[in-house]
């Protein structure tokens, strides 16, 4: 595959450290774990460590808090490198690389000291943002009038939380949670919900079920249940009944990431399809020399290039909103990315013929894993949807 479009040397270099991590840590490992049965055994504290050695767990911080402060577009770069190792390794620094840099620029000052410190403090620390529930996943997304069925009731001094979050990427495994609760029942979720602070072991707060996922495995996903849990005023995050405008502000860096994920998989589904045609012979010739099978693979090629230039141009005007910015690309570049990566995974399988269908091809697991993003980041149905009301229809 071409190199990604890179620009200094400082990410090149970045890039190769992150090339070397896939290839000595997670590479060997991926089939492995991906194979656990039980979910909670799939997921590998000793990769994220790992990660944080080589400063991937923190890149996008402040040096104070561990970090390099790397921009959009170079971590956009490094997402996409570590899904062509392994999708769920991708999203498991990829929540955390967004999620934390969004609560650097969210939380106050107290906030930031009691969270990032011990986050920076801890390798194997990492974050979850929580907003989908049973009754709300895509009202969430569109912005529908309606109210989240997790409450906080204000009482002295702080509130009380009930309800359930469910489907949470790394919260079961995670160290700190922002969570979208609805503060006014009268409101909708747009209008009426509080984003609160959570670090795990708050009493009343507890972790449910491992969602046992198709693919993405080596991330975990889990339930979260609040039962009479307080929580102090000094853990809602912005104003009370201000969790829209906190939501919105990390819209971007999820789509774009998320994005960058999915599209790591394409590439590996890719240099996966051109190997395979490259060796394999039918009809006195190479696959590749077959015209079908040539266009097919000039067609993954263009696909995986235009959502990377998506990808890019997104990342890169997140940091430069002047110059372009326009709030479709905070919803369409996942969207784009994962209906390529879904297209190219199942011609992978296609082009590998009966031996893609084998555990041991390794084509079947990067099949499961595409899939993973046409849902994840908003189902990309109702990101269109979402997009569709910014544009002056
Ligand atoms: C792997 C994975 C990781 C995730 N991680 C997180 C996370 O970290 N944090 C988090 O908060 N959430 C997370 N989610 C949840 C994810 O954001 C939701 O699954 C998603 O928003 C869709 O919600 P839903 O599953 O309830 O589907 P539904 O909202 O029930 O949608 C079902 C179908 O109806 C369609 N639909 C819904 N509304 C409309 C409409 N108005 N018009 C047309 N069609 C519509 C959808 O497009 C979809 O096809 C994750 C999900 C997955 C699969």
């Amino acid at each position: 595959m071409d190199e990604i479009f890179i620009q200094t040397e400082e990410q090149r270099a970045i890039l190769d450290s992150v090339r070397r991590f896939v290839s000595e840590e997670v590479t060997p490992r991926a089939a492995e774990l991906d194979a656990q049965v039980d979910p909670v055994d799939c997921y590998s504290p000793e990769i994220v460590e790992a990660a944080d050695r080589m400063g991937l767990r923190t890149m996008t911080l402040k040096e104070e808090y561990g970090g390099m402060e790397t921009d959009t577009l170079t971590t956009a770069m490094v997402i996409e490198e570590l899904a062509r190792g392994d999708l769920g390794i991708s999203v498991v620094l990829a929540q955390t690389l967004k999620i934390a840099k969004h609560m650097e620029r969210v939380l106050n000052e107290e906030q930031r000291e009691r969270t990032l410190i011990p986050f920076r403090d801890d390798p194997r620390a990492i974050v979850s943002i929580c907003g989908t529930e049973p009754a709300n996943g895509s009202n969430g997304i569109i912005g529908y009038p309606v109210p989240y069925t997790t409450r906080a009731e204000k009482t002295e001094g702080g509130w009380i939380a009930n309800g359930m979050k469910h489907y949470i990427s790394n919260s079961n495994q995670s160290r700190f949670f922002l969570v979208y609760m609805q503060t006014d029942p009268e409101k909708s979720l747009v209008d009426g919900a509080t984003c609160f602070l959570l670090e795990r072991g708050h009493p009343g707060f507890t972790i449910g079920r491992v969602h046992d996922k198709m693919g993405e495995r080596l991330a975990n996903n889990s339930e979260l249940l609040f039962t009479d849990c307080f929580i102090p005023d000094e853990n809602v995050v912005g104003e009370p009944h201000g969790g829209q405008a906190i939501r919105r502000a990390f819209g971007p860096s999820s789509n774009i990431f998320a994005g960058a994920s999915i599209l790591g998989v394409a590439v590996a589904c890719y240099e996966k399809s051109l190997d395979w045609s490259q060796t394999r012979v039918q009809g006195g010739k190479r696959l590749i020399e077959h015209d079908g099978i040539r266009a097919q693979i000039a067609e993954m090629k263009m696909l995986i290039d235009a959502s990377r230039a998506y990808i890019h141009r997104a990342a890169w005007l997140a940091d430069h909103r002047d110059e372009g910015w326009d709030m479709t690309l905070g919803s369409l570049p996942k969207a784009m990315a994962s209906q390529a990566a879904w297209k190219i995974a199942t011609w992978t399988l296609e082009i590998h013929g009966g031996h893609g269908y084998m555990k041991e091809a390794g084509v079947e697991k990067l099949v499961r894993d595409a899939a993973a993003f046409l849902h994840s980041d908003g189902v990309n149905r109702t990101l269109f949807l979402r997009a569709a009301n910014f544009i002056d229809t």
